[in-house]
């Protein structure tokens, strides 16, 4: 066994049961190692299985395939030396900053003294000097989750899992705070031998990993691997960095290698890319103007549009889908169509987005398909649900309906009453 290797996962995958009990794979052949000494990011879409893979070396979730180690010794519970911090905040309300921060200690049976001077220790690190006895409501949300790293990196963890530990803080508090790990990380400052980020901010990724991992979904798995090799702190302006973050944006915005399915083959089960018409014609907007006039590099556009990477990668993914732009190594420009439909009036915008719904989106046909069935040409949507249950969870189910009815509904090819929860073929045609 290689003494440097903190946590090491071979062949792993996962499968979590859908409602008529079909497997449903979220991990699929997973072979990552983590070494002492680095900082390791693992970027991907929402739903691509990293937070379960995540779990799974925490020892929280067992894989059904595979082996996971750490140190070298198989994972079968919870690992002591492993410590998460979760995006929420996940504190209990009713203790001070510093009794949430003993908590682990405690149920090690630290004496109470002890576990005071450590929390204190830990909370000054942190930043949180003399706010140990504040509720987390008198706290900010930057502060909130500055408690939440203090209560893992009080059991002086081995190996830190951060699991979008930024993405609930606004900009400028979550790169504080990213900076302030940084340093204690660089100077030594904690104990922690090795860090694993999820992060879906592609510059977040490029500014603290040593590495970067990314993830397919739908099953989740290594895509691929880019190495940084730059000393830290790094400057986000430096071409460097830049040049990095460009290489990364078109590894995420690749498409996925060849053998997996269309979104046809897959059928109600495709998970479309999650965003909003206003959002996608808001991007194809900004990429028609000048300066790009048609093709613009993703990180520049994301700049100017301002939008973060979890709200522009998905609607560039759609607009591909929907054969509006296409991506290709990082960039993304305008096709013939997306061209007419820049410059098309609001009526003929509405009669291509509907039309290219159909042919794209299985769920969207299926569900005109079912209403042209129908006598009455209304059915509820707790049908669709249901069916849609056969491969989500439900609340992912529910979130995936209403973005395929707010689509279709914009392109004209259903209806949906928000009293009634009914799907209707559009009035026009149905008279
Ligand atoms: P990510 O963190 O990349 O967004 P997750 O690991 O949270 O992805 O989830 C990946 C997939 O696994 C999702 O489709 C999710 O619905 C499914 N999943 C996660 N946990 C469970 C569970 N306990 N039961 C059923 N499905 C789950
Ligand atoms: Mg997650």
């Amino acid at each position: 066994m290689n003494p440097n290797v903190l946590i090491e996962l071979h062949d792993v995958g996962k499968s979590f049961r859908a409602a008529d009990g079909t497997a449903r794979h979220v991990l699929e052949h997973v072979d990552f190692t983590l070494k002492e000494g680095e900082i390791v990011a693992l970027l991907g879409k929402s739903g691509s299985g990293k937070s379960t893979l995540l779990r799974i070396m925490a020892g929280l979730v067992n894989a059904d395939q595979g082996t996971v180690t750490y140190r070298g010794q198989p994972v079968y519970g919870p690992a002591s030396g492993i410590a998460m911090v979760f995006q929420s905040f996940a504190l209990f309300p009713w203790l001070t900053a510093q009794q949430n921060v003993e908590l682990g200690l405690e149920a090690q049976g630290v004496p109470a003294a002890e576990r005071a001077k450590r929390a204190d220790a830990v909370l000054d690190l942190i930043g949180l000097g003399g706010f140990g006895g504040a509720l987390p409501r008198e706290l900010s949300g930057g502060m909130r989750q500055r408690v939440g790293i203090a209560r893992a990196l009080v059991m002086n963890p081995d190996v830190l899992l951060m699991d979008e530990a930024f993405s609930a803080l606004d900009v400028l508090t979550g790169e504080t705070l990213r900076d302030d790990m940084l340093e204690l990380w660089d100077e030594s400052r904690i104990s922690t031998k090795g860090i694993l980020i999820v992060s879906h901010n592609i510059e977040e990724a490029v500014m603290m990993a040593d590495r970067i991992i990314v993830f397919d979904s739908d099953p989740g798995r290594v895509r691929s691997q880019v190495l940084i090799g730059l000393p830290r702190p790094r400057d986000a302006d430096s071409p460097q960095v830049r040049a990095l973050i460009d290489e990364v944006y078109a590894l995420m915005t690749m498409r996925p290698a060849h053998g997996v399915p269309t979104p046809r083959q897959q059928g109600l089960g495709y998970r479309f890319p999650q965003t909003e018409v206003e959002r996608m014609e808001g991007v194809l907007d900004v990429l028609a103007e000048a300066p790009f006039n048609g093709r613009a590099d993703l990180p520049k556009l994301a700049e100017e549009a301002e939008i973060s990477d979890d709200d522009l990668l998905p609607a560039c993914e759609a607009l591909g889908l929907f054969g509006l732009a296409q991506i290709d190594r990082g960039d993304i420009f305008l096709t013939p169509l997306g061209q007419r439909y820049v410059q098309a009036e609001q009526g003929q915008k509405q009669a291509i987005f509907g039309r290219q719904l159909l042919a794209h989106v299985p769920l969207a046909a299926h569900i005109r398909h079912s209403l042209e069935q129908e006598p009455t040409g209304a059915l509820p949507e707790k049908d669709f649900l249901d069916s849609l249950e056969e491969f989500l969870k439900p609340d992912e189910a529910e979130r995936v309906l209403k973005i395929a009815v707010e689509w279709g509904r914009y392109g004209e090819i259903y209806g949906y009453d928000y009293h009634t929860g009914l799907l209707t073929l559009p009035v026009r045609e149905a008279a």
